[in-house]
């Protein structure tokens, strides 16, 4: 909770994401004690036929993957041979929200442009893990668009959210995990900020992520996807989940109930599938054009490309 004192000065944002998107103060919904147990056995019923074919190979279902098949499955093909590499831009996001993470406990005279600093140092200083190894290795000109980038970030969130207390649970760049069908298939995601605690039945943890740039569509699909998986995982539902527009101070959020989980859940069974198709199997994707195409590692070579609009 935040006294009064405290709460007179807040800005009108901060002030909005304690009333409006924390709910402060408002009753948190309960779900009944076996949902989890539902979602889970329909998701390994869905499953079991796509577990049985992959033999002794796992399949790993993520969000990025999930929302390339259901964008346009040539789109996924393209990206997955691509592969993925740290670059500059990639490592913004996480130092960001680590600099932000350590701000819960320390508070260096320089702010969080100096928590940037401490966190792209800690960062580089682990070369197994994250962009730790593409940081070691960065130009001074790349660590500086990191550090320009992660910066921006984290001022404009100090700017929107009120101080993240210690007593909110603050968890950030927090790893969420599910196995299914005896470990044949993993599904995994990481939100950027989770704060509150379930307590019993009653729903208490509120997921945020963070955006640059304009609301898409499938930034909801995002946000039910780790509501599906932080039910899994805790037992009981977020009561919220919300992706945050850092450069607009704008939020769109959806409360959870059991229709949205559910929905996730059909979701992730159909995307499943057609991975599985796309990845094992081999099946040709099915090309969809679309506004992905302009940012698509296949658009130069991609016979549908060219409907989409310049
Ligand atoms: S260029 Fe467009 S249509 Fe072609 S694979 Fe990429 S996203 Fe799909």
């Amino acid at each position: 909770m935040v006294g009064a004192m405290e709460a007179a000065a807040l800005t009108p944002t901060q002030a909005r994401v304690l009333s409006d998107l924390m709910g402060n103060g408002v009753a948190r919904p309960s779900f009944e004690a076996d949902l989890a147990l539902r979602l889970r056995a329909y998701l390994e019923e869905r499953l079991a036929p796509v577990a049985a074919l992959l033999e002794e190979r796992q399949l790993v279902v993520h969000k990025s993957a999930l929302a390339r098949v259901h964008t346009c499955e040539g789109h996924h093909v393209a990206e997955a041979e691509a592969g993925f590499s740290w670059s500059a831009a990639a490592a913004v996001g996480v130092v960001a929200h680590k600099a932000i993470e350590l701000s819960v406990s320390l508070a260096p005279a320089d702010g969080l442009a100096g928590l940037v600093d401490l966190a792209i140092e800690r960062m580089a200083a682990d070369v197994d893990r994250g962009p730790g190894a593409w940081l070691a290795a960065a130009s001074e000109l790349d660590r500086a668009e990191v550090r320009g980038g992660a910066i921006d970030r984290a001022l404009k969130f100090e700017d929107e959210f009120p101080p993240i207390k210690r007593a909110w649970r603050p968890r950030l760049e927090s790893t969420l995990l599910t196995s299914l069908c005896a470990d044949r298939i993993v599904v995994r995601g990481k939100v950027d900020l989770a704060l509150g605690q379930a307590h019993g039945t009653t729903a208490g943890v509120l997921i945020v992520d963070f955006k640059t740039g304009k609301p898409r569509r499938d930034h909801t699909d995002d946000l039910r996807f780790y509501a599906l998986l932080e039910t899994l995982r805790a037992g009981v539902p977020p009561f919220r989940v919300a992706s945050w527009y850092l450069d607009s101070g704008q939020c769109h959020q959806e409360d959870v109930d059991e229709e949205l989980l559910q929905a996730a859940a059909r979701r992730m069974v159909d995307g499943a599938h057609k991975l599985y198709e796309l990845e094992v199997a081999r099946r040709p994707p099915i090309l969809s054009a679309g506004p992905v195409c302009h940012y698509c590692s296949a658009r130069h070579a991609c016979p549908a490309a060219a409907k989409c609009s310049p």
